[in-house]
């Protein structure tokens, strides 16, 4: 069942890093609940595995199948999306170093940056990375990272990866791009120039909200080298049985996907005509100001938008009385939910920064789920008859 990389995307989605388990031939990989392997002799492992933080069948079967769907030779599974971030800022950098941030990336990911790593002498810049020129500026001699996300959360601005790994690269710099909101599915960044790509498995690749994990993809064996060496070393990894279920997760990515953008698509034309609310974003509508990248760059729209509702009221009243969307932060989950930024994920996000990066108290974000679309278009229509009562 050795896959190959001309094999399409739902293929490799289904069968990449996993053979028949050795011995029994179970068609699913097992999970490998051990923390150690015996040996033959000293220092003669039996199955090449030695010990559980350095590697395991179960993560290296993920870790394959990631690398796969990513288009890049090398996986490496962490114990959460930030535990994976954490891992490229270990990897690639050392104090002294200079980071160029896009503003909007993932609230933790910005504290972080901002409250951990640059207590150990790394320098962070935060830019708008939809506006290149702006990248290009901060760009120092000591920069050696940019890291960015695309498209961003709520606001779902996009950053033109090709253009963005040339700014990088001419610095000297390595690109890492987060790529938790458009999957492998929809777009590849190290096809465009990145060096890294990272991961919270958590969201879409794991897709039913019941795992916390995290993952980074890189074509570079000298990247890759280092991202193995913070497993062993420093044992940001995560369990067999979460693996197993991000494994068991990225088989259907192909097929949840299309739903989510179905659905996702559907749900952003019904809002843009409706009365209670008066912007949508969602890069899939001609609207969107950078519709045109989109396009070129993503090969459908995904699932999450948001929509401005006028003020912190009005937010609280449609997630308050949506049925099916569920009021909870995440995303990338089967099931629908809805959330107000500025009071939940962004409410550690100081407001003169989340003004900056257009989260208003107003604004609300929606993860499409894969229900059926006439139902989710009822309860909103449901929802939003309160705000216009
Ligand atoms: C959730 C998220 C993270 C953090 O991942 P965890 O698995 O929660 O640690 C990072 N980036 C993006 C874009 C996310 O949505």
């Amino acid at each position: 069942m050795t896959t190959r990389s001309s094999d399409g995307f739902g293929t490799r989605a289904v069968h990449a890093g996993q053979e028949p388990a050795p011995g029994s031939g179970a068609i699913m990989t097992p999970i490998y609940q051990t923390s150690t392997y015996v040996q033959e002799a000293v220092g003669k492992p039996r199955g090449g595995y030695e010990y559980a933080r350095v590697t395991n069948p179960t993560r290296s079967a993920l870790e394959a199948n990631l690398a796969s769907l990513e288009g890049g030779s090398f996986g490496a599974a962490f114990a959460s999306g930030l535990a994976a971030i954490e891992a490229v800022v270990k990897t690639t950098l050392s104090a002294g170093d200079h980071v160029v941030c896009g503003a909007n990336v993932y609230g933790g990911t910005e504290r972080m940056f901002r409250t951990v790593w640059s207590r150990f002498g790394v320098e962070f810049t935060f830019v708008d990375s939809s506006d290149l020129d702006a990248v290009r500026a901060a760009v120092t001699p000591g920069t050696r990272l940019v890291h960015v996300e695309t498209p961003t959360n709520p606001t779902m601005a996009l950053c033109d990866l090709a253009a963005c790994a040339d700014v990088a690269h001419e610095a000297g710099a390595l690109l890492s791009v987060d790529n938790t909101f458009a999957t492998p599915f929809l777009q590849r960044p190290l096809e465009s120039g990145a060096d890294l790509v990272v991961h919270s498995t958590t969201k879409y690749l794991n897709g039913h909200s019941d795992v916390i994990g995290g993952a980074v993809v890189t074509d570079s064996e000298e990247i890759a080298e280092g991202l193995y060496y913070q497993q062993k070393s420093t044992g940001g990894v995560p369990g067999p049985m979460d693996c197993w279920l991000v494994l068991r997760g990225t088989k259907t990515l192909h097929v949840r996907m299309k739903a989510h953008c179905a659905n996702g698509r559907r749900v952003a034309e019904y809002l843009v005509g409706h009365p209670a609310i008066s912007t949508v974003h969602y890069p899939g509508l001609a609207s969107h100001p950078q519709h045109e990248l989109a396009k070129r760059q993503m090969r459908d729209f995904g699932g999450m938008l948001s929509v401005e509702t006028g003020s912190a009221e009005r937010a609280r009243a449609l997630v308050g009385a949506t049925r099916l969307f569920a009021l909870a932060e995440s995303l990338g989950g089967v099931e629908s939910l809805i959330s107000v930024p500025a009071a939940m994920t962004h409410a550690s996000v100081p407001e003169e920064r989340r003004r900056q990066i257009g989260v208003t108290p107003g604004l609300v974000r929606l993860s499409v789920g894969v229900e059926d679309s006439e139902d989710l278009l009822a309860d909103l229509e449901e929802a939003l008859s309160v705000l216009q009562a």
